[in-house]
């Protein structure tokens, strides 16, 4: 792997062939509104291996951008790779979801029920957003309500009755979301009665939960939420805040759900709740689970997951459990055990290296840089003093133009990070790669 030391000014990138995908694919690919590149070049990936990204203009890059989250054993694993060409020699990759099962699903479910602490049963689909759409069909038949509590700033998903919507202005109170201008994540087309399903309050503000299911409890069948909120400047929970939701929950009779579609594998082998210590009753998975495939995932408790089991629930798909998304969640999570999970500590020291490398860049140039975050990923918020950010009071001083500045150039010094400033590990990475990430900061912050 070369160290870069010989970089100066930055990648070249032939723009040509951005223009040619814009011409090719109308709205690009995933097309939210938040600009979802560091620049308007695409890069044309010519390879990938361990941590890092070769382009078709013979750049190199390391990746902390994990393919916005599912790459957690790094590119190309060796494992990974032998599993799912085994699988693919002796099968077709999907097998219907039928009448047709393989052995591995026996040796995955047994894992996933090892680790996930709230997996008393499991229902495998495909994406993230379908896992969440399930999740709510679970939560509604079990408790007989139809409304959802979410919180702002928190993803789940783009169909009608997750994306997008604000906090209603009349207060917390206040029955439903708004549709805003302003959302990034507004969007024409959605069925307008989708919006009545949810009731958005603010993250970590418990009194106002408590106010919502004092005034609409008999209408809420679920809470549904990011442990660690990873699509909003990775805030943390509050200390204290799951338990008194979870007593809360169960005194309205509803579900407690936890969005683990970022969280799950990337940040402990149990997902945020192993690493917070709370078992929500229900919680959805996805991207780093199957490591790159699409494969996603419903745990939860007898008594709510039963309800599939005598078909009072039904979760239908042609590709649930297919047999080389299995091959890869299975090979994912063998990775992750490896030497009882140490892979995680590895994570943690690099990435304890790259967070106090960038503090320390940072306070040099006089920008004070808080980067938050848990096991397997981190966000940079520059402009932000507090020790941690747990409400969006606590950004009042976050330079979010400044995020994207510092993704920009850091793209041009060769290293990739999700939108929104998000550095995801992988068991990859390596020292060499911190360096190289070190030495593509300073550069980036001697341009700024
Ligand atoms: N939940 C969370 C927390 C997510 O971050 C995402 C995707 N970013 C989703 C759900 C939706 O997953 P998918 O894109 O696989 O549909």
């Amino acid at each position: 792997m070369g160290t870069r030391k010989e970089r100066k000014t930055g990648n070249k990138i032939n723009f040509e062939l951005t223009k040619k995908l814009a011409m090719a694919y109308v709205g690009g690919h995933s097309n939210l509104k938040i600009d979802m590149s560091a620049t308007p070049m695409k890069i044309f990936v010519d390879r990938m291996k361990g941590a890092r990204v070769y382009d078709l203009d013979g750049n190199e890059y390391v990746d902390y951008m994990s393919a916005l989250g599912p790459i957690i054993v790094g590119h190309c694993h060796e494992h990974y790779v032998r599993s799912l060409k085994e699988c693919l020699d002796r099968m077709s990759p999907t097998i219907g979801s039928y009448v047709l099962a393989t052995e591995k699903e026996l040796a995955l479910a047994e894992k996933l029920k090892k680790h996930i602490p709230c997996a008393e049963e499991i229902k495998f689909a495909v994406t993230g957003s379908e896992a969440v759409q399930l999740a709510f069909r679970l939560a509604r038949a079990y408790t007989g309500k139809r409304h959802v509590i979410r919180f702002s700033g928190h993803y789940h998903g783009w169909f009608d009755n997750v994306i997008g919507m604000t906090m209603n202005p009349e207060g917390n109170g206040k029955p439903y979301g708004i549709e805003s201008e302003e959302d990034v994540f507004a969007t024409a087309g959605k069925d307008p009665e989708a919006v009545k399903q949810t009731f958005i309050l603010p993250w970590n503000d418990i009194d106002a939960v408590a106010d919502c299911l004092k005034r609409y409890g008999d209408q809420i069948a679920m809470v549904h939420c990011e442990p660690i909120v990873f699509n909003h400047h990775a805030l943390m929970p509050l200390p204290g805040f799951f338990e008194k939701l979870k007593v809360l929950c169960e005194q309205y009779n509803v579900v407690m759900s936890f969005d683990e579609v970022i969280t799950g594998f990337r940040c402990g082998l149990g997902g945020a709740q192993a690493k917070l210590g709370v078992t929500p009753h229900m919680a959805t998975f996805g991207k780093s689970m199957a490591g790159g495939m699409p494969v996603s995932l419903v745990a939860g408790t007898k008594e709510i997951m039963g309800l599939l089991g005598d078909r009072t629930v039904i979760g239908a798909g042609t590709f649930m459990g297919y047999p080389l998304g299995v091959a890869a969640c299975l090979a994912t999570i063998e990775i992750l055990e490896e030497n009882n999970g140490s892979v995680y500590d590895e994570m943690d020291r690099l990435q304890e290296r790259l967070t106090s490398g960038i503090r320390e860049i940072s306070k040099q140039k006089g920008i004070p840089m808080l980067c938050q975050g848990t096991t397997g990923g981190m966000t940079i918020l520059p402009g932000v003093e507090c020790r941690v950010a747990y409400t969006d009071a606590d950004l009042a001083t976050l330079d979010i133009p400044m995020i994207f500045t510092i993704a920009a150039l850091l793209q041009e010094e060769g290293v990739l990070t999700r939108v929104g400033g998000t550095f995801y590990m992988t068991t990859a990475h390596n020292d060499d790669d911190i360096d190289y990430t070190l030495a593509a900061f300073s550069r980036a912050m001697a341009k700024m």
